[in-house]
């Protein structure tokens, strides 16, 4: 048999853990509710990326080879979901590369923020169309198909301790049980049914299950994956011909509306002068807001729900020259729509 090559999910070490944006939806209350999310696969919902995001890619190593196979497959994701990679090797990269022989993996998600700027936060072990659009499903924010708490699996642990325990993998015990058994907290995943096609899905031997389950090795994304990668929730391609709405500096609200559950809006503005700036939305709507910038979709500057008039965000913070961007969504993910106000402008001082 051929060994199993599986890739290990890179949790954030305690110490550099720290308030990422983003919601955390609540299922139970949604179920109770009689709502049932309409998406598959599985996100950790704070670890996504802003809808449209440019995701900067810088390669420490590897050959011009290996480095144009990655670019190759990777790129795929972008056909289908609104969030694309920029191979330009920025210093300031999110995503960073190397070939080491460590197996494949990834971090999640916008853990990659909290990783050192010289480390990398993806490594390839080995080298496939399967293994890059995998590791880059972990990078824009997904868990394991079969660590998704929906999913079941009726895991036969003595052979899987056995197999993995063995050549090529050596992972003591604690480690299968992190990354084959452990399945996450319902509470933050966005995702239902368990898809055997899944590009984020193991090679699952039959012998690995006591429930008959099993699954081949998936080199391609399955119909599920393109459609829920593109889903209201996760990176919406409707979005992309929108682009962000452009605000002008002032106390006059814009108006605009969270038609769909799920549905995020990006507002774009910028700051000509440095100073004190309030960004603010008004009406009934529960908004989450926030505040990206200068000249960046993934530095993030603040992040508010309820500082404002009854459940409206507010950010007030000094802000350099540059572009700035805000996302806008509601607080309740799951079902939550309606109309909102947004502004921005420069705060006044009372000592000029
Ligand atoms: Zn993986």
């Amino acid at each position: 048999m051929k060994r199993p090559k599986v890739c290990f999910d890179r949790i954030l070490p305690k110490d550099l853990q720290k308030p990422i944006p983003g919601i955390i939806i609540d299922l139970p209350q949604a179920r109770a509710a009689g709502i049932e999310p309409r998406t598959r696969m599985a996100f950790v919902n704070k670890k996504k990326w802003v809808n449209g995001t440019v995701l900067r890619v810088k390669f420490l190593g590897g050959t011009s080879g290996q480095q144009d196979t990655v670019k190759k497959f990777a790129a795929e994701w972008s056909q289908y979901g609104n969030i694309s990679f920029d191979f330009g090797n920025s210093p300031e990269a999110e995503i960073r590369i190397a070939f080491e022989d460590d197996g494949s993996w990834s971090y999640i998600g916008t853990d990659c923020l909290s990783i050192p700027r010289n480390t990398h936060t993806m490594n390839f072990g080995w080298l496939d169309q399967g293994v890059v659009l995998h590791e880059f499903g972990h990078a824009l924010g997904m868990i394991h198909e079969h660590q998704n708490p929906l999913g079941g699996i009726k895991w036969n642990k003595a052979k899987v301790y056995e197999d993995l325990g063995g050549s090529p993998n050596f992972w003591d015990k604690a480690t299968v049980d992190n990354n084959m058994f452990k399945t996450y907290d319902k509470n933050q995943i966005n995702g239902t049914k368990l898809d055997k096609e899944s590009i984020m899905l193991y090679a699952i031997p039959r012998e690995w299950t006591l429930d008959g389950f099993s699954s081949t090795e998936n080199d391609d994304l399955s119909p599920v994956d393109k459609t829920f990668i593109g889903d209201t929730s996760n990176y919406p391609l409707t979005d992309k011909t929108k682009g962000p709405v452009e605000l002008p500096l002032s106390s006059k609200s814009t108006m605009a509306n969270i038609g769909k559950p799920g549905e995020e809006d990006l507002y774009t503005f910028t700051v000509a002068k440095q100073g004190k700036y309030l960004a603010k939305t008004t009406g009934s709507t529960d908004v989450l807001m926030n505040l990206y910038g200068p000249d960046s979709q993934t530095r993030l500057i603040d992040q508010d729900n309820d500082s404002g008039y009854m459940l409206n965000a507010k950010i007030v913070t000094e802000l350099l020259p540059g572009k700035y961007f805000i996302q806008i969504r509601h607080f309740n993910r799951l079902n939550g729509t309606g109309k909102y106000g947004i502004s921005v402008y420069k705060k006044r001082s009372l000592f000029g």
